[in-house]
């Protein structure tokens, strides 16, 4: 089926369809729902989530300790510019994800709340 001996892995296919399956579900969480508070805690079991799965992930692929020592503070910065850069409206629920981290938004760009309010 696939090229690749570790893909052929059925435990390394089911780890990535069982992450698969998760990013979808997240996903369509946060564009139903509407709770603030609801999301944000979403937000932080999604990255525990992602943490895990990538742990799992390079421990299925032996990835070399080095390269490891690379990914996991690598990994870490970027969930944290993330966490930093993911509002949510107050007022609409609005998930709003800054492009940079030198964007500021100030408003709502659905309903034009202005955030901290
Ligand atoms: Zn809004």
């Amino acid at each position: 089926m696939e090229n690749s001996q570790n893909l052929s892995d059925p435990l390394i296919l089911t780890v990535m369809l069982v992450c698969v399956a998760v990013i979808v579900g997240l996903t369509i969480a946060f564009r139903i729902n509407k709770d603030v508070q609801f999301k944000k805690r979403l937000l932080v079991m999604s990255y525990a989530f992602a943490a895990v799965a990538l742990l799992i992930l390079l421990a299925l692929f032996r990835v070399q300790t080095t390269v490891i020592a690379i990914i996991i503070p690598a990994t870490v910065l970027v969930f944290f510019l993330q966490f930093k850069m993911t509002k949510f409206c107050e007022k609409c629920g609005r998930t709003v994800i800054q492009r940079t981290p030198f964007d500021r938004f100030e408003h709502c760009p659905k309903c034009g709340t202005k955030y901290g309010e």
